[in-house]
Formats: C-alpha cells, structure tokens, sequence
C-alpha cells in the first residue's frame, strides 16, 4: 500500500505494568451524566437517555501541559472517568457490556464553555466547544484485570490545591455497562474506543498557571498545568 502522504502514528495510551500500549479509536463522551452538574447547567436531572459527543484521539493529551486554546476566554475544567474498550459490536446487553471493558483512566474533558454556550442556543453541533486541539488530558489505563470495575469512589478536582469538583462515581446516572449498552445501540463499538463518561457538579473557568489535579479513587491521578 502507498499512501499519498505519509499517515500520522496511531495514538495510543500506555497502560500500568505492560509494556504493550492501547491504541485508541473513536472517543465517546457522555453529557450530564451526573445529576448535580445537570442541575448547575441547568437541566433537569431525571433519567432522560444519555446523549453523546465525541472528541477526536489526536485530542488526547499525555503528561504535558495544556495550551489554553484560542477563540475562547471561558475555557472549563471537567474531571471524568475513562473507560477504554477491548472489544465492541452493536447493541451489546447491559449484563455482556463490562466484558468488553480493557480498562480505565482519568481524563479532563476540557470545554470552550462560551462557544459551547452558543452552539447551544442556535441549535449547532458541539465541536467547536468540545473537540479542540489537546482539550482531552488524560492519564494512561489501568487494566480491569488489576482494578476491577471500579462503580464507587471519589472523583474530585483541584485547581492550586484547592478543591473545585467533587463527586461518587456511585452517582453516575448511567452506569458504565448500561452506557456501552446503550451506546452500541447508536454506533458500533470497536477495539480501542475510550469513553468519558461524565463529570460531577462544580465545573468552573481554567486561568493560565493553574494546576489542575485530578482523582478517580482507585484509578489514577491527573496533573496538568494550563499555559
Ligand atoms: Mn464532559
């Protein structure tokens, strides 16, 4: 096969403890998946569907600092849960869905809030607020097979030692397996998806020289610095 250029690596995350690395695919997130962010954001927090956007894998970001994007001055922080899959397919059971969990990892679904806001009000896709240049830090994985599938434990957020978000990932309103099943309904899952799965109330403006450090308890810790 020739190429007509010559196509960019594959981007993977490495994993604690192996030296293979996890090529990831598509990236999935899921919106207000915790009720009091629904509420700060000002929805309603019953159990409506879950609803997704994706970000793209080149916007992953390894331990390194994060460039304040442009075309913004209200750039938000969003503390998640990773889950990153070994296998997929399509309208997977809820009761078969943590099978196809390889592992899990922290990540910063970090948003351009002001174009988000107005994307929202005429109705426009999310991209611009959600899918920029390095707006997803993360941590590598942690495999299943060390962690177990992790349903409670605190998920907090501080920004220069001082706490921001603070959640339960008990308070997830969709639960990891019923997410994968769910969302297999709408695509087909495949090897090497990460999915975020939602952050906890509190989400607020990043400043350049913050130190953001993020916690999923029994998963991992995130630090990056905004520049
Ligand atoms: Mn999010």
């Amino acid at each position: 096969m020739t190429y007509v250029f010559q196509p960019p690596a594959i981007v993977s995350l490495p994993v604690r403890g192996m030296d293979a690395v996890f090529p990831v695919h598509r990236i999935y997130c899921v919106g207000r998946n915790y009720a009091a962010h629904a509420i700060e954001m000002g929805h309603d927090p019953d159990r409506e569907p879950p609803f997704f956007f994706q970000k793209n894998p080149d916007n992953l970001l390894l331990d390194a600092d994060f460039p304040y994007p442009d075309k913004s001055s209200d750039v938000h922080h969003e503390i998640e849960m990773i889950v990153a899959l070994k296998s997929g397919g399509r309208n997977i059971p809820v009761e078969n869905a943590l099978d196809c969990v390889f592992g899990y990892g922290v990540g910063l679904d970090m948003t351009r809030r002001d174009l988000q806001g107005e994307c929202k009000k005429m109705g426009r896709p999310w991209e611009i607020g959600k899918a920029f240049e390095h707006s997803a830090p993360c941590t590598g994985l942690v495999s299943a097979e060390e962690i177990g599938h992790p349903d409670e434990g605190a998920v907090w957020l501080k920004i220069n030692d001082e706490i921001r978000q603070e959640g339960d990932l008990n308070q997830l309103i969709w639960k990891v397996a019923e997410t994968i099943s769910y969302l297999s309904g709408l695509f087909e899952l495949a090897p090497g998806d990460l999915i975020m799965s939602g952050t906890p109330s509190g989400v607020g403006p990043v400043q350049r020289g913050d130190v953001l450090h993020g916690y999923v308890e029994g998963v991992g810790e995130l630090r990056t610095k905004v520049v």
